[in-house]
């Protein structure tokens, strides 16, 4: 971090500034230039309140030479990391299907689409129990008995489930679901993070309505600072003035956060479009800038669906994306 200083600063600001840098455990180097005077922090900054040094008298400017995130840097891990779910790869290559209803319904409904997604070749079934929906009339999940009967699905087909856990409280409930979901309105409920990060199993975060990528891996950093490093990080459109779409898919997130981190990144088109016609040329695209999956709302009736009918496929339209995204994995950005 490099602090630059006003032109002829007070010198008793300045010692006491010194003082509380070093106090911080920072070593300061000083240069002096013909107008300004330069500090170089060396040490852990990611303690230090950029806000706050700005604030000073004595300050101008201050800038980060090293990102605030450090387990989740692709400068302090090269490799790209691979997250296992109960024996499936997700990442370093290895491309994977989230597919199933965006809540749970009833046995015969998640089973149904359970069966249907796996035969087209979906790894991983999604549900949601617990939903968090804008209106407290909407339906809300089926809570703890959703989360059972994707127990039962999972049992019936082998594949591990993925559902959104709201609050800490809830934890208890997830124990058998093989990836928790944090919802793009909880990326910045730090509690629940910090909860997450004490768990050992896969966190797939997905970035917040209205949050930069840089705050995204801040979030990371919460899960994986508790030890948790299975973090799957998940694109899911963003909010912006457009109204034509639920949300803009933000596709240039996935080669910037390829450079940023070395977690894998998954695309949700679903919720980006909320238009079930879009998903289709939104998840090939979102393949082919080199996403290393695609998480994708499919309902065995979505005209009769409870919650996200609108943006749900049928099993067949998502059959019909599988094999045009297939066809483009070969040529994708970071595989060709
Ligand atoms: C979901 O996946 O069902 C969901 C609610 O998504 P998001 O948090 O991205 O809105
Ligand atoms: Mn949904």
């Amino acid at each position: 971090m490099v602090v630059v200083l006003k032109e002829n600063p007070d010198r008793e600001q300045l010692s006491n500034l010194a003082e509380w840098l070093e106090s911080l455990g920072l070593s300061i180097h000083k240069s002096e230039g013909a107008h300004h005077t330069l500090l170089g922090l060396v040490g852990d900054t990611s303690q230090v309140d950029m806000e706050l040094l700005r604030a000073l008298d004595i300050v101008d400017d201050v800038k980060r030479i090293q990102e605030p995130y450090k387990s989740a840097n692709r400068k302090f891990h090269p490799a790209d990391t691979v997250v296992e779910i109960g024996g499936i790869k997700l990442g370093g290559g290895n491309f994977q299907y989230i597919a199933g209803p965006c809540s749970v319904e009833s046995k015969e409904q998640i089973c149904e689409v359970a069966r249907s997604v796996k035969a087209a070749g979906a790894a991983l079934l999604r549900g949601g129990a617990f939903k968090p929906r804008t209106s407290p009339y909407a339906f809300q999940g089926l809570r703890g008995d959703g989360i059972e009967l994707l127990l039962e699905a999972k049992k019936e087909t082998g594949m591990p489930i993925v559902s959104e856990a709201m609050d800490p409280s809830q934890l208890p409930l997830f124990e058998d679901v093989d990836v928790i979901q944090i919802g793009a309105r909880n990326m910045q409920n730090f509690e629940l993070l910090k909860e997450v990060g004490h768990l050992r199993k896969p966190v797939l975060l997905k970035r917040g309505l209205a949050n930069t990528l840089q705050e995204l891996l801040m979030s990371a950093e919460y899960i994986m600072a508790g030890g948790n490093e299975q973090v799957i990080l998940c694109e899911r459109g963003i909010r912006t003035f457009e109204t034509a779409t639920r949300n803009t898919l933000d596709l240039s997130a996935i080669p910037v956060l390829r450079s940023m981190t070395h977690l894998p990144i998954v695309v949700d088109p679903s919720h980006a479009c909320g238009i079930a016609r879009m998903v289709l040329p939104m998840a090939m695209a979102a393949a082919a800038c080199g996403a290393d999956g695609l998480m994708i709302e499919v309902h065995n009736d979505p005209k009769r669906a409870l919650c996200d009918g609108a943006q749900s496929l049928t099993p067949d339209a998502f059959a019909d994306v599988v094999k045009h995204v297939d066809a483009i994995l070969p040529h994708a950005y970071g595989r060709a």
